[in-house]
């Protein structure tokens, strides 16, 4: 089972995508992660995106579905990944609809976190004191928070033309949202 999860920086995709990987048994696949760990390493592809990651832009499509590829590759993502933050525009969202055909494969479900802008903002400045990420600076917030808008949120409706997406309201405790996505799910 395919799974995708949609939703703003800080809605959460991350934090509800590992409860949901564990109790499926699935692996959780974040672009976002795997772009981090290439740039510590520095390999080719984080050398591309460092700069472009800092600055709370969105890395080229080119780029994000060569990774896609890749993950999708791998012996563990035979059953299924959880996509978590992987979609971020329609090109991507065409590519990986091909790459999973090839597989004999497609997203069966979409999950929309849904998180008003107010309670986002307050999230990521937490983080930022925690884990404090470049891109949490509120400058970089900012750029986000505009790619979300302007590129991912028209992602929403291209899926929502194709299959049903399925929103979540992603405001409260952890559990409690974990407990609807269960329930939305049925396991
Ligand atoms: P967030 O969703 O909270 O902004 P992530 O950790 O998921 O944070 O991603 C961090 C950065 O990595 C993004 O701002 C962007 O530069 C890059 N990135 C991750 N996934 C994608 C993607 N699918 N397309 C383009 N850029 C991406």
């Amino acid at each position: 089972m395919d799974i995708l999860l949609l939703g703003s920086p800080g809605a959460g995709k991350g934090t509800q995508g590992a409860i949901l990987a564990e109790r499926l048994g699935l692996p959780k696949f974040a672009t976002g992660d795997l772009l981090r760990d290439a740039v510590k390493r520095g390999t080719p592809v984080g050398l591309k995106a460092r700069a472009v990651m800092e600055a709370g832009q969105l890395v080229s499509d080119d780029i994000i579905l060569g990774v896609v590829r890749e993950e999708l590759a791998k012996p563990e993502a035979r059953n299924g990944v959880i996509f978590d933050g992987v979609v971020r525009t329609v090109p991507q969202a065409e590519g990986v609809t091909s790459l999973l055909k090839e597989l004999g494969r497609q997203i069966d479900r979409v999950l929309f976190f849904d998180v008003p802008d107010r309670e986002i903002l307050t999230r990521i400045e937490k983080r930022r004191g925690i884990e404090g990420r470049a891109d949490d600076d509120p400058a970089a917030v900012a750029t986000r928070l505009k790619a979300y808008r302007e590129q991912t949120a028209p992602v929403l409706d291209w899926y929502r033309a194709r299959a049903g997406v399925e929103l979540i309201p992603a405001v409260g405790r952890i559990d409690q949202i974990a407990a609807k996505v269960q329930a939305l799910l049925g396991r």
